[in-house]
């Protein structure tokens, strides 16, 4: 079976298998998350079989993102969420676990538990110039 064939999410965009859709155009789906986080975790996949981010033109990301802020206004109205994470995985070690490129609109509240603070670093010394000119020179 191909990628795309056995891709679940593929597989909601043929209908093939269901899901409760929430909006719709010829290139993007939004539709619930079936283990939500909360009420109203919405996931917005493009209808094309995508595997990361980064594979994507920026003007199909561009028409992909651009239903978030209707999306996020949508699920905040209707679930009187008081904010929501935009959450978007790429490759397994970031925890992407359909391999199809999504955004997660996650509805937020007080005290929700859901956390969502990382434990972050620091650089030392002249490792952050290091890091800042490979990034540079990977760009070209
Ligand atoms: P990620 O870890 O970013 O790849 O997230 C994948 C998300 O897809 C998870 O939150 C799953 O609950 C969700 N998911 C997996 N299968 C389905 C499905 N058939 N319908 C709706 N959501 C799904
Ligand atoms: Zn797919």
């Amino acid at each position: 079976m191909s990628d795309v064939e056995q891709c679940v999410f593929c597989r909601i965009v043929a209908e093939d298998i269901p899901a409760l859709r929430v909006f719709e155009t010829d290139e993007v789906l939004a539709f619930l998350d079936v283990n939500p986080l909360a009420d109203g975790h919405t996931l917005i996949v493009p209808k094309a079989h995508v595997v990361r981010l980064e594979e994507m033109s920026g003007e199909m990301l561009s028409r992909l993102t651009s239903v978030i802020p209707d999306i996020a206004r949508a699920v905040i109205a209707a679930t009187s969420a008081t904010g929501y994470n935009v959450l978007q995985n790429n490759g397994r070690d970031a925890g992407q676990e359909v391999q199809h490129v999504h955004f997660h609109i996650i509805p937020r509240r007080p005290a929700d538990g859901l956390g969502y603070r990382w434990q972050a670093g620091k650089y030392t010394g002249a490792r952050a110039t290091e890091v800042q000119n490979l990034i540079r020179n990977a760009l070209g």
